[in-house]
């Protein structure tokens, strides 16, 4: 059973990830503006929402983007980021387009995140106890409640 307590809670918790989401993205958009800005228009892409996911991953997200935006410059290559989010307990990060080392990289990052909890960034893995799948860690996996 799930208390009114617990529902609240869970509310303002909600709230403060969405700030912390928001807040995320708009650091990613002014250090790597080159991958955000879709055509000097941010409305065309989907970061307006942030890093749709939860904190845990976001260092990790931060690494990866640093990364990408090397390669970029590296190999001269426009690549502009679409869309990062979770899906089915795995990060998802949509590029328009990439060299394969961008591809690669970015696959690489996906395939760790099942390997982190989304919520602390401590070791997690996939928790199939709910509806939703999610990668979390022992002490999240316990605390869940949907
Ligand atoms: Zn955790």
């Amino acid at each position: 059973m799930v208390t009114d307590k617990e529902r609240e809670d869970y509310s303002t918790e909600r709230k403060e990830i969405f700030k912390k989401r928001k807040e995320f993205g708009d650091k990613l958009v002014k250090d790597f503006p080159e991958l955000f800005i879709y055509k000097d228009d941010l409305r065309k892409s989907l970061m307006q929402y942030g890093a749709e996911c939860q904190p845990g991953w976001f260092p990790m997200i931060y690494e990866l983007t640093k990364k990408v935006s090397d390669i970029a410059k590296r190999d001269k290559t426009e690549t502009q980021v679409v869309q990062i989010k979770e899906k089915f307990g795995g990060l998802r990060y949509y590029i328009n387009s990439g060299t394969y080392d961008i591809l690669k990289l970015v696959g690489k990052y996906e395939d760790k995140s099942y390997k982190i909890c989304e919520v602390c960034g401590k070791p997690g893995k996939i928790d199939e106890s709910k509806h939703w799948l999610r990668t979390l860690c022992a002490k999240h996996t316990k605390e869940r409640i949907r």
